[in-house]
């Protein structure tokens, strides 16, 4: 007989797991030793599931570095026992953590599915059943004793992402995420539908957690009329390690000379830059137009088609790996885990 799956759930926080009390109205924390009991479908998916929480659950505006590394090391603790991992992560930062798990989880051979819900497990008309229910099915999918989905992914409402592909786009509907620049690598219809073609490929190396990640970044988003001393006051910390520059359209700045010659400095110092557009779709391409030439002269690190937080995540995490700096562009440069073109 087949044997079942076995799927191990981590309850980080968040809106899916609340429940709601009807007599009060209040939003209160669910138990999750008792998930099963709660969502009865659970049963009928075919498989196991055993659930670990936070100890104290969080919204996800709390979630840092920390985390992330706690999230890891439950993975690697379980990895050999269990066929894949489900993560329940409020929406707001689910983008940053499952693009940081991407980076984090090397030759990662197992599903990690991250979702969530724009309304309470408990309430009416709830989308976190749905949610819950197919990311189980889908961290649960094998064939011929390989598992279908071996990376980090994000489910939410009918479709599974990339995660390090993502980014939350709505606060109030259900499809609150996107990933515009790759497509979706499975949809719920009628049918669970997978495309496997833009799946990662199966890894047969050595699985292994990095948990090293160094915070010293920033995400600094270029507008019109930027005041000289507050960008350079940015550009000048002590401790700044890299910075995620959003610029405009095709990676484009303004070509004033305090700004460029602030940029070469910082560069100078052993800043790392990466370019990402503050476009949620499209790719960056210095050169293209007059505005991005000296940044491609700098030269900056040309993040192309990654998202902001795929962006200061990989930064976070090869600052992290003690690169040495001139390696550092290139391999920023170099996708590893499908996070850019
Ligand atoms: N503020 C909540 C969180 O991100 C929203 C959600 O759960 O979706 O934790």
């Amino acid at each position: 007989m087949k044997s079942q799956r076995k799927i191990m759930m981590i309850y980080t926080g968040g809106t899916i797991g609340m429940v709601k009390d009807f007599s009060t109205g209040t939003l209160k924390t669910f138990d999750f030793e008792k998930l099963v009991e709660h969502i009865p479908e659970l049963h009928h998916l075919g498989c196991s599931i055993d659930s670990i929480s936070f100890k104290k659950p969080i919204d996800s505006s709390n979630m840092n570095t920390e985390h992330w590394k706690s999230i890891a090391l439950s993975i690697e603790t379980h990895y050999e026992a269990y066929d894949g991992f489900v993560i329940l992560h409020g929406s707001d930062t689910m983008s940053y953590t499952a693009s940081a798990l991407s980076f984090m989880l090397e030759n990662l051979g197992k599903p990690v599915i991250f979702t969530g819900s724009q309304l309470p497990i408990g309430d009416l008309r709830t989308d976190a059943k749905e949610n819950l229910i197919t990311s189980v099915q889908l961290a649960a999918m094998h064939h011929k004793g390989i598992p279908v989905i071996s990376e980090v992914g994000l489910y939410f409402e009918y479709k599974l992402y990339r995660a390090n592909r993502t980014t939350k786009i709505n606060a109030e509907h259900f499809e609150a995420f996107t990933s515009m620049n790759y497509p979706a690598l499975a949809e719920s219809g009628v049918h669970l539908k997978v495309y496997e073609e833009y799946l990662l490929p199966f890894s047969k190396d050595a699985f292994s957690v990095h948990t090293a990640l160094d915070r010293r970044v920033v995400i600094l988003k270029i507008f019109p009329g930027m005041h000289p001393s507050v960008v350079k006051g940015i550009l000048e910390l002590p401790d700044l390690k890299g910075i995620v520059l959003e610029t405009f359209g095709a990676g484009n700045a303004p070509t004033e000379s305090w700004l460029l010659e602030a940029l070469q400095e910082a560069i100078n110092r052993g800043i790392h830059i990466v370019n990402v557009t503050q476009c949620s779709g499209g790719s960056v391409l210095m050169g293209r137009y007059e505005t991005s030439d000296a940044l491609l002269k700098m030269p900056l690190i040309n993040g192309r088609d990654i998202t902001t937080e795929a962006a200061i995540t990989k930064l976070m995490y090869l600052l992290g790996q003690g690169l040495e700096d001139s390696k550092f562009k290139s391999s920023f440069e170099t996708p590893i885990r499908g996070e850019m073109a």
